[in-house]
């Protein structure tokens, strides 16, 4: 019945912004019926409160939803009451309050009559006066040559382009309004995130447009691209630490036997700083290399590892156990 628009979908009795009566009882919109208290009526029938009931129907809010015959009572009641001295007292106070106002929160603008405010001959008429009033002034500036008619008429397109790119450029000058209208941007983007660096874990703002950012500074930027290269490469070479391990071990093979670097380079064929760094862990050997390099100190203690698809190039050595030997 009623929908989020406070409009009313079902039908109708009598006229919007009109509170209809029989000289007794008020007419409900709803229903059709007549009833002395109205207000009551729609509450407990209908489930619409008064003050949505007279937004619905276009009717002021300060109309009283009862018919004449009630009206007539409340206003002898209401007669009574305004002779005690509490009243006074409640009209001096709204007095005060309506003073303290500003001429804009007395008569708001761009506020909406209701239909039932606009219909009234006291409205219009004022209406009419206001527009007569402003019409006046149209014609005392028209007379003094000081109205400008609206539009491009007259005026320069191009001109008044230049001049408001002038004053952009003026505005531009001032910090504080680039900050203003930065903020201005960034809010109409969905304003800064919180984010937490996912390296140190520190908490930073960020503009929405760089929502995709992870990391609080370059230095956190470089260990995560890192760890990520690590990652990548462990995934990519399951048996690299072993491959590391082992070649590590061999050097321990080849100092056991006395040979020097040089010696197991020259049987390897590999370069004696290639054959330094593998010993020292800071170059990862291939399994062909391993292999020629064990082949080289000829099938000594190799360091037992699991069975990998790419073992065929050290098949021909044999893992011997022993004490020295380095542990995958
Ligand atoms: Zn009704
Ligand atoms: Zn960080």
């Amino acid at each position: 019945m009623v929908n989020g628009e406070r409009t009313w979908t079902g039908p109708i009795h009598g006229r919007l912004g009109v509170l209809a009566d029989d000289g007794n009882c008020a007419q409900c919109h709803i229903c059709g019926g007549y009833y002395g208290n109205l207000g009551g009526h729609v509450t407990q029938v209908h489930g619409v409160t008064p003050s949505d009931y007279k937004a619905l129907f276009g009717l002021n809010a300060t109309t009283g939803l009862i018919g004449p015959a009630l009206k007539g009572i409340r206003r002898q009641e209401a007669d009574v009451r305004k002779q005690t001295p509490a009243f006074a007292e409640f009209r001096a106070a709204g007095d005060r309050a309506r003073s303290e106002l500003t001429p804009e929160q007395r008569s708001p603008k761009g506020r909406r009559l209701r239909l039932q405010q606009r219909l009234s001959p006291k409205v219009q008429a004022a209406r009419r006066a206001a527009l007569a009033r402003a019409n006046e002034v149209l014609r005392q500036r028209k007379e003094a040559g000081l109205h400008t008619p609206a539009g491009w008429s007259g005026r320069d397109p191009k001109a008044i382009s230049a001049k408001g790119h002038a004053r952009l450029a003026e505005l531009r000058t001032d910090p504080a309004w680039r900050d203003a209208f930065a903020r201005k941007v960034s809010e109409a983007r969905g304003g800064r995130l919180q984010v937490t660096c996912v390296v140190c874990g520190v908490v930073f703002t960020e503009p929405h447009s760089h929502r995709r950012r992870k990391t609080c500074s370059p230095a956190c930027l470089t260990m995560l691209r890192a760890s990520r290269a690590a990652g990548r490469q462990a995934a990519a070479a399951p048996d690299r630490d072993q491959r590391r391990t082992a070649g590590i071990g061999l050097g321990d093979v080849r100092r056991q036997r006395g040979w020097s670097i040089e010696r197991l380079a020259r049987q390897s064929g590999l370069s004696p700083a290639h054959v330094s760094r593998i010993e020292r862990g800071l170059n990862t050997p291939s399994f062909a290399a391993l292999g020629r390099l064990a082949d080289a100190l000829g099938g000594g203690p190799f360091p037992a590892r699991e069975t990998t698809a790419s073992d065929q190039s050290v098949n021909g050595v044999q893992a011997q156990p022993s004490g020295d030997s380095v542990a995958a």
